[in-house]
């Protein structure tokens, strides 16, 4: 499936080894209700990506099946990895964005050098800002550009009656279906407290999600080519 946030951007998916990603971060577009058996690997063809930037396994962590994911996208000439996970961070052949808030998200892995990366992604929400605080604090203090991506919840029964008593949050219609999303007051609060940072940039805008009109994957992925490669 390609993923419509993509649609008219500069960017072109790439999944090398489908299914259900083990990370098991909570909550997960790709792995939790929308697409029960995970994601179908897809590898577009050369001809498909033209002069785009193929994003490598958004939905499965780059790292899971390590060496099949860099055998099967090493025909790409423009590329970069997501992996929460820092065990090969230093292994990849192209940039590289890593979650540095991945399934617990009251804690964050701190790597200890910039490696190549091109981001680092932090996972937000309203309850998790005293953790994003060190994020940015660790990765601007080695001037990594962050980028911030505002969690949503499924429509479930798991999550209704924790959001029914949490005034931060809305159910609104995102791609597929209804999602418990952050108000633009708390997202604006929120985005607020790092607008001295220069490094750091939301996934989107509030009201906007399209690649197309953010940007910031496509400039990113240049300044770490020009930086690392
Ligand atoms: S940061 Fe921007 S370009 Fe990258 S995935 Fe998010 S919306 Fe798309």
């Amino acid at each position: 499936m390609q993923n419509p946030k993509l649609a008219g951007s500069n960017l072109i998916d790439a999944i090398p080894v489908g299914g259900i990603c083990p990370n098991g971060c909570v909550p997960c577009f790709y792995n939790h209700g929308d697409l029960p058996t995970g994601l179908d690997s897809y590898l577009p063809t050369l001809e498909d990506v033209g002069d785009k930037i193929v994003r490598v396994n958004s939905g499965k962590d780059s790292t899971v099946d390590f060496n099949d994911v860099i055998k099967l996208t090493r025909k790409y000439p423009k590329k970069f990895y997501n992996t929460s996970l820092p065990t090969r961070i230093c292994e990849f052949p192209a940039p590289v964005v890593f979650t540095a808030i991945p399934n617990n998200i009251q804690w964050f892995t701190a790597l200890s050098e910039p490696f190549k990366l091109m981001a680092v992604r932090l996972r937000v929400c309203s309850w998790n800002i005293k953790t994003v605080d060190s994020a940015v604090r660790h990765y601007a203090g080695m001037n990594v550009p962050i980028i911030l991506t505002f969690l949503y919840w499924s429509e479930s029964e798991e999550w209704n009656s924790f959001f029914n008593d949490n005034q931060d949050y809305e159910l609104k219609k995102h791609i597929t279906g209804n999602r418990f999303m952050i108000k633009e007051k708390e997202w604006s609060r929120i985005v607020g407290r790092y607008t001295h940072y220069p490094q750091v940039f939301t996934c989107g805008s509030y009201n906007n999600h399209l690649c197309k009109d953010c940007g910031n994957c496509e400039r990113l992925y240049k300044r770490a080519m020009s930086m690392y490669f």
